[in-house]
């Protein structure tokens, strides 16, 4: 993979990544779509990274469809795909950590201890790896997303970071590969997520008042409990430095993850201002 970037690159020829974790659905489609407008060459790396993974969490299930996603990638003009092995990525002496530490502290990161340090030590040697011009991520991994812009601000690595908007199912789930692990009532209790940020949505853009944070965290818990799924947490942040914020400004975002059927967790997140989203 190296050598075929280092090769793109005396080419003089743009690289793009887009970092999967494959079972690729609309939602990654979308990151290729747009990675293709921006760059010559497109390289998606496919890789369940165990470094970001808690040892009660589905490493081990997670959806995985290598032939099906080549073939999807293919489809959308992608010109590689990088499917390294754990072994590969993580010899036996391998130690070293990449901690963005502020903003790994809240939201997943207190869910998930130690998980965004595993992406972003994964993310950077997969930036090493394939020495993109630009990186494409999904606004859907929110705190993700800041995380690794500030680990690029601040290690210099002059790659353009580009966020794309989440692409959902029609009726409102934001699409997700763990998706594939909702049967039955399941799928329908997960529309809880998406349903309480438009109730949000709704109660800002109806309001003639300031609008606290608070309320629209009660309502989001109260909708959330209704509908029998297990909040784990609903934050109002502010979009850039993702602070908690006590009302609702322009730059405010909801952002929710919920335990569904009491074992899948999901996570969501929108603007507030529906002028601005
Ligand atoms: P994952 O394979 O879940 O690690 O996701 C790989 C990339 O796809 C991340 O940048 C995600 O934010 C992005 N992504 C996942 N789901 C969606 C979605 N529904 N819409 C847009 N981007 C997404």
């Amino acid at each position: 993979m190296s050598q075929q970037a280092a090769e793109w690159q005396r080419q003089g020829l743009k690289i793009a990544l887009v970092p999967t974790m494959g079972c690729l659905h609309a939602g990654h489609l979308s990151l290729m779509h747009k990675a293709v407008a921006l760059a010559d060459r497109i390289i998606v790396s496919i890789f369940v990274n165990p470094m970001q993974f808690g040892p009660n969490e589905d490493f081990g299930s997670y959806p995985r469809q290598l032939e099906m996603d080549c073939r999807l990638a293919e489809k959308e003009g992608v010109h590689a795909v990088f499917c390294p092995d754990a072994q590969d990525m993580y010899g036996p002496s391998f130690q070293t950590k990449v901690s963005v530490a502020n903003l790994s502290q809240g939201m997943c990161g207190a869910d998930r201890p130690g998980h965004f340090d595993g992406v972003a030590t994964v993310v950077l040697k997969l930036f090493h790896l394939t020495r993109p011009d630009v990186a494409v991520f999904g606004q859907k991994d929110f705190q993700q997303l800041a995380i690794i812009r500030r680990m690029t601000a601040d290690l210099n690595l002059n790659i353009e970071i580009v966020g794309c908007p989440i692409v959902r199912d029609p009726d409102g789930l934001a699409m997700s590969s763990r998706n594939k692990y909702l049967q039955g009532e399941s799928r329908n209790q997960a529309l809880c997520l998406s349903k309480a940020i438009l109730a949000a949505r709704r109660l800002v853009a109806e309001s003639q008042t300031e609008i606290s944070a608070d309320t629209v965290i009660s309502q989001t818990r109260e909708l959330i409990a209704q509908a029998g799924a297990k909040l784990e947490y609903a934050v109002v942040i502010n979009k850039d430095s993702l602070q908690n914020e006590s009302v609702i400004t322009e730059k405010s975002v909801l952002a929710i993850a919920a335990k569904i059927g009491g074992k899948v967790r999901l996570i969501d997140n929108a603007r507030l201002f529906l002028e601005r989203v």
